[in-house]
């Protein structure tokens, strides 16, 4: 692989999969489809973890750990998951491996130690945790039941990338249960809102907060709920999804609850996910082409100091002045590389810590001893100034939150150029082919519809946005009546 990225006019799906490489967060394994996180790569989820566990936790909710496997029997209970997911189930048949006879130094499964009952490997964890909440729910002082698991799932996807489309991937399902219908919905869009919270305050990428049509809802869910991202190659991505699941889970495993006037009732369930899919919506929101551009909030190192000097004395002289500014910086809780590595040039650091998205960049050398001064360089405008290193550390606060801001409103701007309002098909078809983003158009509501658009431009409906206004309009593709216009998008 060349030193230098693809650029992302040329060819984006290159751009994406080397930087992903070369910036050290993943690299595809052994496993077909499966991918190893690299540590920098998992820095950003254990930052990510970190916060949504603490909105999850500011929300009322637990964490818990239920089993990877699912019992066959329990993973078809609820008959429309299970057939939803059934194409993408790896199933385990046996438990033990012996020598092969034929084969010497091979081994092979022993046919005398099949499972009884196939294990699924679970795609989502539903029914494994609505046959546990069975035990665990008997009245209506039981409820609501608030769990999240943080786990691994796995789904025999066919066509993957890295973080975005794995086979096996990282991510927090909750699984929630309550009384009555209109608390399970409330909690449903709730865990709508904490994850656009948490895309556009943390990640800053832009989200659009809408409800999915019947094709791309969750199989077993009666409502998704999800939060839309567009990338900048003009594609959707699914950034988190929020169900509201009815009754269809406490039916399936027969939990049932005594309410308060003594009357046996179904639980209400909803269930909530995000994935390390998050890392490559964050990479593809604002990377460019020399590589990550992380915001400070999710960076796992968020300013590095590069020293340039001659010789151990000129090395000395810097560090004296930067431990005391490093010791500064952490004790604002920001996290702070010194590279004194003398492996390396300074150029070549520079563009190292370029490629990992580093959002602040000083650069001290003797020169800047003799002034008080050093050079800070932002990753995200590549701007450089110089400082009095005295001010290093309140300029830095400040500089860190403005790069937070300037990323959220630079994906912004980008989404509003990207969305299209379209009144007929051509000039969808158009929006689509020659622009991409979202297409904001009336739609006759019916799943024939979304197919036949699917079909003649690849588009399909991200959402019916929660804000859309009731308007009176026609359907793109058919002229039949519609009330409220849906988001359209190429979607990864
Ligand atoms: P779901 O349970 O299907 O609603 O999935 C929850 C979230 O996980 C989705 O909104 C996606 O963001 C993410 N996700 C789904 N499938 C994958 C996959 N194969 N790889 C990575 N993330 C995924």
């Amino acid at each position: 692989m060349s030193k230098h990225l693809t650029k992302r006019a040329d060819d984006y799906s290159k751009w994406y999969n080397e930087l992903v490489v070369k910036a050290d967060l993943a690299e595809n394994s052994a496993v077909r489809g499966c991918m190893v996180i690299k540590p920098y790569g998992f820095a950003i989820w254990e930052k990510m973890q970190a916060e949504l566990d603490r909105m999850f936790k500011e929300t009322g909710h637990e964490n818990a750990y239920f089993p990877l496997f699912v019992p066959k029997s329990l993973f078809e209970a609820e008959e429309k998951n299970a057939e939803g997911f059934a194409k993408e189930c790896a199933v385990v048949t046996h438990y033990r491996l012996q020598n092969d006879p034929d084969n010497p130094g091979k081994l092979r499964v022993d046919p005398e130690a099949k499972l009884e009952e196939e294990l699924v490997v679970r795609p989502t964890s539903e029914a494994i945790i609505w046959n546990t909440y069975k035990g665990w729910i008997q009245s209506y002082r039981d409820l609501p039941l608030l769990i999240n698991q943080w786990a691994n799932v796995v789904r025999w996807e066919m066509r993957t990338r890295l973080f975005l489309r794995t086979a096996e991937f990282l991510w927090q399902e909750g699984h929630t249960a309550h009384a009555t219908k209109a608390e399970a919905i409330t909690e449903s869009r709730q865990m709508q809102d904490v994850y656009a919270t948490f895309a556009e305050n943390f990640m800053a990428m832009p989200v659009v907060k809408g409800v999915k049509s019947d094709s791309e809802r969750f199989a077993g869910a009666d409502e998704t709920y999800t939060i839309e991202a567009l990338m900048q190659d003009g594609k959707a991505l699914q950034a988190g999804t929020s169900h509201f699941l009815g009754q269809n889970f406490a039916k399936a495993f027969d939990v049932k609850f005594t309410s308060k006037e003594g009357k046996k009732e179904y639980v209400w369930a909803t269930s909530w996910g995000v994935s390390t899919r998050l890392i490559g919506g964050l990479i593809m929101t604002h990377s460019d082409d020399l590589g990550l551009v992380l915001p400070p909030k999710l960076a796992p190192i968020q300013v590095v100091i590069v020293p340039i000097y001659k010789g151990e004395e000129q090395l000395d002289a810097i560090s004296e002045k930067m431990n005391v500014i490093v010791k500064e910086l952490r004790s604002k809780g920001i996290s702070v590389k010194f590279d004194t590595r003398d492996t390396y040039r300074p150029g070549a650091k520079f563009a190292e810590y370029e490629l990992k998205g580093v959002p602040v960049r000083i650069a001290v050398g003797n020169r800047d001893l003799e002034n008080g001064t050093l050079e800070i360089a932002r990753r995200d405008t590549l701007e450089k100034q110089i400082v009095a290193q005295d001010d290093t550390v309140s300029f830095i606060e400040n500089l860190l939150v403005e790069i937070q801001d300037n990323l959220f409103n630079k994906a912004i701007a980008f989404r509003k150029e990207h969305t299209t309002v379209v009144d007929d098909f051509k000039e969808f078809k158009s929006a689509i082919k020659n622009k991409g983003g979202f297409v904001s158009a009336h739609w006759d509501g019916t799943e024939e519809t979304e197919d036949r658009i699917k079909e003649y431009t690849k588009a399909t409906i991200r959402c019916i946005p929660n804000d859309a206004k009731e308007e009176v309009g026609v359907c793109v593709l058919t002229g039949k009546p519609s009330s409220r216009r849906v988001l359209f998008a190429k979607a990864y």
